[in-house]
């Protein structure tokens, strides 16, 4: 995106393959996690990852509504919840576990970078607050759902199946200087809205993968990719 900023000067920008996003998983780390997930019963495709944790509170969904989204995702799509985060977010990952009905396993505090990209790149999809494991979780390929509230949604413009939520108020974007008290723009994207947005993604993977093995059926877009406005 910042890239375009130098085309009225004349300046060369990139191709959008150029410019996809890339992380080197490693074979290391992708052999420690598939065992790490063989442990808790974690298969490949079948666990919802999520990134509930980042720096400032105005990027932050409230805490009850990530159980509440992990549940409408087992019930529709039979996934394990998989909480992400690094040290910090140890208590909020073990709450949200608690507070789940659903099964649901914490890996926060637990993975380097590159076991982070190793857990996004086996995950079904991922549903993610404005942080940087939310583009590892879009450069490995994983289908993904972002919640932006104070900041300025960011979009992909490289084809990736990435699906971003996002209330745009009066007061946005306030990014580090909130008027509010309650960040009433995240607030406002409810737990059924961001099942949706992963119930989408998951159809045109398996749209995808139906029309790749029968080429007669009729072809669904390669990935859902775009800016999606939560209404609910
Ligand atoms: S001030 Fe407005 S944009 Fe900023 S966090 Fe609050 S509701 Fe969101």
């Amino acid at each position: 995106m910042y890239v375009s900023l130098l085309e009225p000067l004349g300046i060369r920008t990139h191709s959008r393959e150029e410019l996809r996003l890339v992380f080197p998983v490693g074979d290391a780390a992708r052999a420690a996690m598939t065992a790490w997930r063989g442990e808790r019963g974690l298969s490949e495709r079948g666990y919802l990852a999520i990134i509930p944790g980042t720096t400032r509170p105005q990027k932050m969904w409230p805490d009850e509504y990530w159980p509440q989204l992990l549940e409408r995702v087992h019930a529709e799509h039979g996934l394990t919840g998989l909480i992400l985060g690094g040290p910090a977010e140890r208590d909020l990952a073990a709450a949200i576990v608690r507070a789940t009905r659903t099964p649901a396993v914490s890996a926060a505090g637990e993975t380097g970078i590159k076991e982070t990209g190793a857990l996004l790149e086996s995950a079904a999809a991922t549903v993610a607050v404005d942080t940087g494991p939310m583009h590892i979780a879009v450069a490995v390929g994983c289908p993904t759902v972002s919640l932006f509230g104070s900041t300025g949604p960011r979009l992909f413009d490289d084809g990736s199946p990435y699906l971003c939520l996002h209330r745009q108020f009066a007061c946005w974007p306030c990014h580090r200087h909130p008027i509010c008290r309650h960040y009433e723009c995240l607030r406002a994207i409810a737990p059924a809205a961001a099942a949706r947005a992963v119930d989408r993604l998951l159809a045109a993977g398996t749209a995808r993968a139906d029309a790749s093995s029968n080429p007669s059926a009729h072809a669904a877009p390669a990935r859902a990719a775009g800016l999606a406005f939560a209404r609910g």
